[in-house]
């Protein structure tokens, strides 16, 4: 098989021929067909996340066919498609566990963090925590589903029920929350980099009904928002944009330090709240709801190969939608 495997943090991928790995018990083999190129990646490849497994193969969005089965395997089937997620594993004992927080377990596992993911032409994975997928939609474009997708939702539950919606940096996963939020009738508005007209103007087409910098405020204050962007300065410019009671979520796995801020801004019952990992519950709610959506994901292909020229690409800012890695 050939991988994009990471040695050491802060360095580039290197391509690896090396053998495919055999499926253990409860495990199933991979043929990746795709695999989305999320922040988190960058977090891993930069060493801002403590403790990777090294060397690792990232990637957490996988998408491919099983291809082999480990002992005590069951629900699926040899050429079945199947979706794999950040949540790689989880302890099943622990008190988060127990109390139906898996996503807050005391022992995880997590795809292309700290157990091998999707940079690669096969993976091995934890059948327990693989996903069907729905059909109607394309592998590549049906991967970023699995993290922008899945820890969106996550995070737009965690938003409330409110109509006036914030999403802070409009990449994969705002690009597919906006589809969600429109499609249940509520208004998006998106907020990018000051100037960065091309991604105001991908947020109106997909129905946002206001684009603008940060630092703008719009008119209508929002029931909530949503910083996906990695910027803690962000927090307290959300925190100004919200209304009383207004929630303001951090839906991301690393950010800079948060700024010191007046406390009127948080005052009148404002709360910040932050989004980790994933249940497998959101999983499933997230996958059945998406075809009713009708989510269309925009994706850049790219070839495995060039796994550190796509993570160059996500950095900068040059990507519109989701980056996917095609094997
Ligand atoms: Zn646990
Ligand atoms: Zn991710």
């Amino acid at each position: 098989m050939r991988a994009m495997v990471l040695e050491r943090p802060q360095t580039s991928l290197v391509l690896r021929e090396q053998p495919i790995p055999r499926p253990a018990v409860g495990e199933i083999l991979v043929d990746v067909s795709a695999c989305g190129v999320c922040r988190t990646d960058l977090h891993v490849v930069d060493g801002e996340l403590p403790h990777p497994k090294l060397p690792i193969v990232p990637g957490h969005e996988i998408v491919g066919r099983v291809a082999a089965m480990g002992p005590g395997v069951s629900g699926f089937a040899i050429g079945a498609r199947v979706g794999v997620p950040w949540l790689g594993h989880t302890c099943g004992v622990c008190p988060y566990c127990r109390d139906h927080k898996e996503n807050l377990c005391d022992a995880p596992r997590f795809t292309g963090y700290t157990r091998d993911g999707g940079y690669a032409t096969h993976a091995v994975a934890d059948a327990n925590y693989c996903f069907r997928l729905p059909d109607g939609i394309g592998d590549a474009e049906a991967a970023p589903l699995l993290c922008a997708g899945l820890i969106g939702w996550r995070s737009y539950r965690m938003a409330g029920e409110g109509r006036d919606l914030g999403l802070y940096g409009f990449g994969a996963a705002a690009h597919i929350l906006a589809q969600i939020a429109r499609a249940q009738g509520r208004r998006v508005y998106a907020f990018t980099r000051g100037g960065d007209k091309a991604a105001q103007d991908f947020a109106r087409a997909l129905g946002a009904v206001w684009a603008g910098a940060s630092e703008d405020t719009p008119s209508t204050p929002l029931d909530a928002a949503i910083i996906f962007a990695p910027v803690g300065a962000l927090v307290p410019l959300a925190l100004k944009a919200v209304k009383k009671g207004g929630r303001v979520v951090c839906g991301g796995i690393h950010m800079s330090d948060i700024p010191s801020f007046p406390y009127d801004i948080l005052w009148e019952e404002r709360q910040i709240v932050s989004v980790a990992n994933l249940t497998r519950d959101d999983a499933r709610e997230f996958l059945a709801l998406a075809p009713n959506a009708a989510i269309k994901t925009e994706v850049t292909r790219y070839a495995l190969e060039d796994a550190n020229q796509t993570l160059a690409d996500l950095r900068a800012g040059r990507l519109q939608g989701a980056a996917v890695l095609v094997p």
